[in-house]
């Protein structure tokens, strides 16, 4: 082993990942605590070695608040397994917030659900743009679309409320997690496995084998993935923590890619406000150029806000 590696402690499992286990470790240098994420690659093929690659590459890329932050990896050639060393998010992620406001009977008050909207979108538009947010205009300033650079543009592909990850900067915050201490969360996008640089792909064709709540019907219909597929996903998501359930229901997987084509559902309750209704009602749209974009999100809410503070 290499001298100038890191050495790690390991603690105990906190999840399983599809490849192996997900592990807290503290790294001893400084006793940071992170996640390290077990992939065992010998069994892969050589696409999957390449997506693996890829994700590595991916993350070591993507530095944003709101993106789990990758550190380090290494591998152990003898038992083909390569290490993720990452930041540890120790508010679980928001399938858990879900199942916690479901079990409660309660809905999930609104300004959590913009706070944690207004995050993931942030992080997306790293990912979309392959830059930072510009300081977002007020509405004197008749903002116009950023450009996308010509760094790396990553498509997410996998976005489920088990892959956006919750943590704390509050050391107050609870162990079991109370309604309101779900207001404090920071959001962290994490699980990049399926994602890819749109520079580095050439080819399109979908590899998923998951149940696809969240997968957009372009998707299903083996058309390539775009930014939009990401939103569409969002707006799932979205509907989800406000609805405490998906969108698209189903008993079997035919049933499923039906209901997302035809792109039906149920209101979201009439407790949350009409302009959050509309957000996830054009983000859930079959018409992939009909949906917005990250940007356009966040510009429209940045305007909603000066005007307002102009009341
Ligand atoms: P998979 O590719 O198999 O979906 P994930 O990266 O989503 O793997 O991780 C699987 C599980 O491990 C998650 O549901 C979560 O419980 C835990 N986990 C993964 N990354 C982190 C992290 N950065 N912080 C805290 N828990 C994590
Ligand atoms: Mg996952």
């Amino acid at each position: 082993r290499n001298e100038r590696q890191p050495t790690y402690r390991l603690l105990e499992e906190i999840g399983r990942g599809s490849f192996g286990s997900v592990r807290k470790v503290i790294r001893e240098v400084d006793n940071k605590v992170m996640v390290r994420k077990e992939v065992r690659y010998g069994h892969m093929n050589s696409r999957e070695r390449q997506q693996l690659i890829s994700e590595c590459a991916i993350l070591s890329q993507l530095k944003h608040d709101n993106i789990v932050e990758f550190f380090h990896w290494d591998h152990d050639a003898k038992s083909n397994t390569l290490f993720l060393y990452m930041e540890y998010c120790s508010k679980g992620d928001l399938s858990q917030m879900i199942k916690h406001f479901k079990h409660q009977r309660k809905y999930v008050p609104e300004e959590h659900v913009w706070r944690i909207m207004v995050q993931i979108l942030m992080a997306l538009f790293k990912c979309h743009y392959g830059r930072d947010l510009p300081k977002l205009q007020t509405i004197y300033d008749e903002a116009e679309e950023p450009t996308k650079s010509k760094g790396y543009v990553v498509i997410h592909r996998d976005l489920k409320p088990g892959n956006v990850f919750l943590t704390s900067y509050d050391d107050e915050f609870n162990q079991n997690a109370s309604d309101a201490d779900y207001s404090k969360v920071v959001i962290k996008l994490g699980d990049f496995g399926l994602a890819k640089s749109l520079q580095a792909s050439i080819e399109f064709a979908t590899t998923y084998v998951g149940t696809p709540y969240y997968m957009s019907p372009e998707v299903l219909r083996d058309q390539p993935y775009s930014p939009l597929s990401d939103i569409w996903s969002l707006g799932c998501i979205l509907y989800e923590i406000c609805s405490l359930r998906v969108p698209f229901q189903a008993k079997t997987y035919t049933e499923l890619q039906d209901k997302v084509k035809a792109g039906r559902f149920e209101p979201v309750p009439q407790f949350y406000s009409k302009s959050l209704q509309d957000i996830i009602s054009k983000c859930i749209q079959v018409d992939f150029t009909k949906r917005p974009t990250s940007w356009t999100i966040l510009d429209d809410i940045q305007c909603r806000i000066s005007r307002k503070a102009l009341d």
